[in-house]
């Protein structure tokens, strides 16, 4: 397969930090990992002592200072393993959060925690009665002298069982539709009134510790608001879904990728009527597709990173590349697993637990549907 365009010396370094990491700290537990339904915290704090999580922070919050691309690496080696469990897509997230909106101050208390793996970050924006809309969020953070007092419940939050710091979407002003939205910062230790529910149990994902949240009479700091003005939330929700979107494309990428390696690899060695699996004509054209779409999606990819470092990304083409690739990952790992025969469906073998996690892609993030609807809405602004 051929490299990103975008790769250069610095970035083909870091991705084998990267995959020594993977291949030495993470491969050797991911049984018992899976078994316990998360992925433990002192994993994150080695991730965090080698700069893998603070790629993109920037130096004087104590990251490396580096571009998003960095970040992007690190997902296609965890791609190239086939893993879905371990959150950092989200925690890299809510640095980038707090670098384009939080104050100084803000930035000073969070960020190096947030890069060392001192602490682990989610953001909880879904709740049980609003996922898609998320405007018609209930969760509420009410101003109270020189607090905000937060209640309501979230669900379906990666990261939720390791999370020592939250971002709340919540409503300071629930009479103000989508500008009564505010970012709140959560520090979840001995937070009084926070409580994490069940680990939900889910088709695929599963080292990834995704929970309910429940917030009961949460006394927060009002200086924990994400910026110094309140109702900005909505708006900054949109400024940074766009780089979400492209990262769950670059995910379908490298998981598309792992399905196609793995599937060579067995129809290469499995026989069935005295020759190779791979010497079939339908084995040829399955994998000669699947090679193809990869490939040029990868060209798109490409693009968008482009338009990512030149700051002209736009949300419409962001979703292109998260309907567009999920769509294709779903293709791929299931034309894979049909390869398989009967050990593409047992749990054992890597292309099962490809094609379970594949499923989510084309749900979170903004469904493929919102995704479409973003496009289309471009399609009538021209
Ligand atoms: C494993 C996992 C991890 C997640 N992690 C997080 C997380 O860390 N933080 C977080 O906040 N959320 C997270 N989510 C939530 C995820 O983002 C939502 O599930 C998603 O946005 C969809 O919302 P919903 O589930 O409420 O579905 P709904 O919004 O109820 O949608 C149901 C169906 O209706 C369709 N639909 C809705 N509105 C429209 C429309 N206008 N036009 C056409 N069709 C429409 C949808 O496309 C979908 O098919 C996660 C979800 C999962 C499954």
């Amino acid at each position: 397969m051929p490299e990103a365009a975008w790769l250069a010396d610095d970035h083909r370094a870091f991705g084998q930090t990267v995959r020594k990491f993977l291949e030495r700290d993470y491969e050797p537990h991911r049984a018992r990992w899976t078994r316990e339904r998360r992925v433990p915290h002192a994993f994150w704090e080695q991730a965090g002592a080698l700069g893998i999580l603070g790629a993109s922070t920037p130096v004087e919050y104590g990251g490396s200072g580096l571009s998003r691309t960095f970040d992007l690496v690190t997902y296609l080696e965890q791609g190239r393993i086939g893993d879905t469990g371990w959150g950092i897509g989200v925690h890299n997230i809510v640095q980038h959060y707090l670098a384009a909106f939080a104050t100084d101050g803000q930035k000073r208390a969070w960020l190096p925690r947030l890069a060392s793996g001192g602490w682990v970050g989610a953001i909880a924006m879904t709740e049980p009665g609003a996922g898609s809309d998320l405007q018609s969020i209930r969760t509420t953070a009410i101003a109270d002298g020189n607090e905000y007092v937060l209640n309501g419940q979230k669900t379906f939050i990666s990261n939720a069982a390791n999370a020592d710091f939250l971002i709340v979407v919540a409503k300071t002003d629930p009479e103000a539709g989508a500008r009564g939205i505010s970012l709140i910062a959560l520090e979840t230790a001995g937070a009084e009134g926070f409580q994490r529910g069940r680990a939900l149990d889910k088709l695929g994902m599963d080292r990834q510790d995704t929970m309910e949240l429940f917030f009961q009479d949460l006394r927060i700091p009002r200086a924990n608001l994400i910026g110094e003005t309140e109702g900005r939330g909505f708006y900054q929700l949109m400024g940074q879904l766009p780089w979400e979107r492209l990262v769950i494309g670059v995910c379908a990428l490298a998981a598309s990728r792992c399905a196609l390696e793995i599937t060579l690899d067995y129809v290469k060695n499995r026989r069935a009527f005295g020759q190779r699996l791979m010497d079939y004509q339908n084995t040829r054209f399955k994998l000669a597709e699947a090679k193809s779409e990869s490939e040029i999606f990868s060209a798109f990819i490409d693009r968008l990173v482009e338009e990512l470092e030149a700051g002209t990304l736009t949300p419409e083409r962001a979703a292109m590349a998260k309907w567009w690739g999920s769509e294709m990952q779903g293709r791929i790992v299931d034309n894979c697993l049909q390869l398989h025969g009967g050990y593409g469906y047992m749990n054992e073998y890597r292309i099962a637990e490809l094609y379970r996690d594949a499923r989510v892609q084309r749900i979170y993030g903004g469904t493929n549907e919102i995704m479409r609807e973003l496009i289309a809405r471009s399609l009538d602004r021209t």
